[in-house]
């Protein structure tokens, strides 16, 4: 089901991993970012665009991981859009991202994941004829990581950063995975200043209002003891926590092995 989180801004969330769907209503059709995850999921999207009565006019994916580069034939072949940096990637990691699907996503149609194009070079803005969205690239959790802001609504998408279940996770291939983390989290933070009222994580609920700052505060004190060489103790990989115990306690050994590797 899709839920209006602004004006024309709508998320639909998955049983997998809370991962979310974004659609935009534009003036000629909708922009839809990150669709997931399986095809049965993928197909209710579809339905649910139906009932809105819109069409996909421009897709978009924040990142070149499997979950995030997903499509339905359904929402037809407009442009799928990301960073450069982020379709050299997924193009180089195809066959890895069609296995994952295989393994993890069943209903995907294979042929349809990672098909995404590079944005004009410079390209400040999405090219479509919606609401105005900016793109915001940095170096967080994977190549070409970008969220988009959409100033006229106070949305801010932010791909796999700011999430209440998902500590950060870095990109260990990066230059300077902890540094560049902390230099995204404040890029996001700068933006949120801008008067973002709604925040769409990439996994897990949709934040509003002060629970905006709450989550920059986590991930920024999460990522700063990492980089002191302490251990931040984040409710989000308790042994208790109600997602991913089966797999974000050992993400967070492997970003603690990445903070005593620096
Ligand atoms: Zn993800």
């Amino acid at each position: 089901m899709l839920t209006e989180v602004a004006d024309g801004v709508f998320v639909r969330q998955s049983t997998f991993c809370r991962s979310n769907a974004t659609v935009v209503r534009g003036d000629e059709g909708a922009l839809l970012v990150d669709p997931g995850v399986d095809g049965r999921d993928l197909a209710d999207l579809a339905d649910d665009l139906d009932r809105l009565g819109t069409g996909v006019v421009l897709g978009f994916a924040t990142h070149p991981h499997w979950d995030h580069v997903l499509w339905h034939e359904r929402f037809g072949t407009p442009r799928r859009l990301a960073t450069a940096a982020c379709v050299g990637a997924a193009h180089a990691l195809r066959t890895r991202l069609q296995e994952r699907v295989a393994e993890l996503a069943p209903g995907v149609a294979p042929s349809l994941v990672g098909r995404i194009v590079p944005l004009p070079a410079d390209a400040a803005t999405l090219p479509w004829s919606g609401p105005e969205v900016r793109v915001s690239e940095h170096q967080a959790h994977a190549p070409g990581h970008a969220a988009l802001l959409i100033p006229a609504r106070g949305v801010l998408i932010a791909g796999d950063m700011l999430s209440d279940v998902e500590i950060p996770l870095f990109d260990p291939d990066g230059d300077d995975p902890l540094g560049d983390y902390a230099l995204a989290i404040e890029q996001l933070a700068a933006l949120c200043a801008e008067g973002v009222a709604t925040l769409v994580p990439g996994h897990g609920a949709v934040a509003a209002g002060a629970e905006i700052d709450a989550r920059i505060g986590a991930d920024r004190s999460y990522v700063r003891a990492l980089r002191s060489g302490t251990d931040p103790h984040d409710p989000r990989v308790d042994p208790g926590a109600s997602y991913g115990s089966d797999w974000l306690p050992e993400a967070h050994e492997r970003n603690m092995g990445l903070a005593r590797n620096r």
